[in-house]
């Protein structure tokens, strides 16, 4: 039985894009983060398929703890740190590397008296202001990471870019400045580079990189689709037609009635919506794909389905599959009809789609 709508995620399309990362930063180390769920495509899966990477990187505990679990061994950066001073002995029993970014974790890690040391990044704020040492702390904390027994081996030195994206971006040049002043200094590793300066910093290309969206084949680069950069897109949302009828002009569909036919058209429900992660804010005409032909949203988005204005000569049918993103319709595109960035719709994905893996590498088969 096949069952709708799916996921269907491409997991040598990881390790392609793995691989182009590497292409395009051939000295550095990669941590592929996936924080998330893997951006919706997975965690576990997409932990294995990328398992290649000199480390996975996860926002919280509770994501290392599941890839713990399932037995994946690489090593895991926590990318904000631990949240209180009790998860410090859950990081040390499961080898966990922390961001250290704020003076509560900085007292943790130089009050922990266990056996166990940690790897630590210390996280610096050069301009984005939402985590790590501000310019006026820099110094201190530098100094009390360096001092600290319980590292192992000296700190790294990260910080993240406010609009890594934006090209010739004047609060990127200055963050980059502030950065390499401390970095120029620095006997450890360094990261700076998220997958939007991967592909517009070449500077940023040193010591670690940290990709997320990039690994999943989506472009950040606005304008772009991650094709255009020799990306691999890894997830599909599919469904199918469960309904297909004829409106006269005057009618309406669906709730509110937001949307009449102007003329004689023919309207197909598809089995997807809200209650999916198919945005309710999709706007009016969002393209979707039915069969291998462009139909558009109307009417308004429910829980379980939306409608589509079919082609007046389509011959679609019941049954007849329908593409919400994927490939053939880039995530990017459908980001701009519902006001948003192809993160939000890939971790929106929600638990009750089902999830089909292709390209499965044979420790999971
Ligand atoms: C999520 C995250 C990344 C990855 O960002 P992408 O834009 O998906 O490449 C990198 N670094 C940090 C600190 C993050 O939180």
């Amino acid at each position: 039985m096949e069952r709708f709508p799916r996921v269907v995620i491409d997991l040598a399309a990881l390790s392609h894009n793995l691989s182009v990362i590497r292409e395009i930063a051939p000295d550095c180390k990669v941590m592929a983060v996936i924080k998330a769920n893997a951006y919706g495509h997975g965690l576990i899966a997409a932990a294995r398929a990328l398992a290649g990477a000199d480390a996975l990187a996860v926002a919280r505990v509770d994501e290392a703890l599941l890839l713990r679990e399932a037995g994946v061994r690489n090593p895991i950066v926590l990318l904000e740190g631990v949240f209180e001073a009790d998860e410090m002995a859950v990081a040390a029993e499961q080898g966990l590397s922390l961001v250290v970014h704020n003076p509560q974790q900085l007292g943790w890690i130089e009050q922990w008296s266990g056996p166990e040391k940690f790897r630590c990044w210390l996280k610096i704020d050069t301009g984005m202001h939402r985590l790590g040492f501000g310019v006026a702390e820099h110094d201190e904390a530098i100094e009390r990471i360096s001092r600290c027994r319980a590292l192992a081996g000296t700190a790294g030195l990260m910080t993240h870019l406010a609009s890594a994206e934006c090209a010739d971006d004047e609060v990127t040049r200055e963050q980059l400045a502030i950065f390499s002043r401390l970095a120029e200094a620095w006997p450890g590793e360094v990261s700076i580079a998220n997958s939007a300066a991967v592909f517009l910093r070449p500077d940023t290309r040193c010591g670690w990189v940290r990709p997320g969206l990039a690994l999943y084949g989506v472009s950040p680069l606005p304008g772009k689709t991650g094709a255009e950069l020799g990306l691999k897109p890894a997830m599909r949302l599919e469904s199918r037609l469960i309904s297909a009828r004829q409106l006269r002009a005057g009618d309406s569909v669906g709730y509110n009635s937001i949307w009449t036919a102007s003329e004689a058209t023919r309207v197909g429900i598809v089995a997807v919506g809200y209650g999916d992660g198919y945005l309710r804010g999709f706007a009016p005409d969002t393209p979707v794909l039915v069969g291998t032909r462009r139909a558009r949203l109307v009417g308004r988005v429910s829980m379980d389905m939306i409608a589509v204005a079919l082609d007046p000569d389509s011959s679609a049918e019941v049954g007849d599959p329908v593409l919400l993103w994927g490939s053939e319709l880039p995530v990017e595109e459908l980001a701009v009809h519902a006001g948003t960035i192809p993160y939000e719709l890939l971790c929106n994905v929600s638990a009750r789609v089902h999830a089909e893996y292709l390209g499965v590498p044979p420790r999971m088969a």
